[in-house]
């Protein structure tokens, strides 16, 4: 295998626990006392320190508010902590005084965890950041947020941004497919290969799972040669006993398919891709300048 690319990636975790996925939503019941978010992210953060590189991890903040010591333990090893938003409920369910508050609510979790608050990154649950809630992206800015990592830039099965850029940009305000330089935020949107015009999605969760390694490395070496690209997991992707629940077949076919290669392939890929936190790569590549005057 040739020698890997220069550019670094922004290896991404989702901190949520199992029923948080839309596709699960409605099928667990609120008191179901079953939890993997510990274990997952655990065993994520020790795959981490075997490697001996940062990352982000976009983190739930009712899982910040029930586990302030998960949350100390990714700050005190050096990752970068970031928002997936405090309930997982996705944009398209909110409105902007709605967010708003689950911003601020979030903000102050961790801040009880911490005692600061270091957060700049935000991921809408669901990858729900499109058009019709590009509303979004004002308010992050106005609640402190430096960037964004919710589009994904292609359309696939629940979400999707057909004809947005594949590289870091700013999203217009009323448009997240368009670059627009006075943009309120820099968007790093999940990795998509684009072969020969047709786009590819190779970024992470089911997608990782279900491509094998030798086409991932494949595409990701197509992208790291141009670019920093970005790769999201999430925790119950990581344990060996994540509970089950009756799905329509397909659902349970993105949910629960080849779990049994996340390890492997995530090893292959720490290995091979220089894993940087998100907030480092823009940082580094100038990024995080204040927009400049409308
Ligand atoms: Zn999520």
């Amino acid at each position: 295998m040739p020698a890997p690319p220069a550019h670094p990636a922004a290896f991404s975790f989702d901190v949520e626990d199992w029923y948080h996925p839309e596709l699960l939503r409605d099928r667990v019941s609120a008191g179901d006392p079953r939890t993997v978010v510990l274990e997952g992210t655990g065993a994520i953060l020790d795959r981490l320190r075997r490697h001996r590189v940062q990352a982000t991890f976009f983190v739930v903040g009712h899982v910040a508010a029930r586990h302030p010591d998960l949350l100390r333990r990714i700050a005190d090893e050096g990752h970068e902590i970031a928002c997936h938003g405090m309930t997982h409920r996705p944009l398209w369910v909110l409105d902007p005084e709605s967010f708003r508050s689950e911003l601020r609510a979030f903000r102050a979790a961790v801040h009880g965890a911490l005692g600061s608050d270091p957060v700049i990154g935000y991921r809408a649950p669901t990858f729900s950041l499109d058009r019709s809630t590009a509303w979004a992206l004002a308010v992050l800015r106005d609640e402190g947020f430096a960037y964004d990592s919710s589009v994904f830039p292609m359309r696939v099965r629940l979400y999707g941004v057909p004809g947005a850029p594949l590289g870091i940009y700013r999203p217009a305000p009323d448009d997240p497919a368009r670059h627009d330089p006075d943009g309120p935020l820099v968007e790093f949107p999940v990795a998509v290969a684009d072969i020969a015009g047709i786009r590819l999605p190779v970024g992470g969760g089911f997608y990782l799972r279900a491509f094998p390694l030798a086409l991932l490395v494949a595409a990701l070496d197509g992208i790291a040669r141009r670019r920093p690209f970005a790769l999201y997991l999430h925790p119950w992707e990581c344990v060996s006993g994540l509970p089950r629940v009756r799905l329509p077949a397909t659902d349970a076919f993105i949910t629960y398919h080849r779990l049994d290669t996340v390890g492997p392939k995530l090893d292959r890929l720490l290995t091979r891709y220089r894993s940087v936190p998100m907030r480092e790569i823009l940082e580094h590549a100038g990024h995080l300048a204040p927009a400049s005057a409308a």
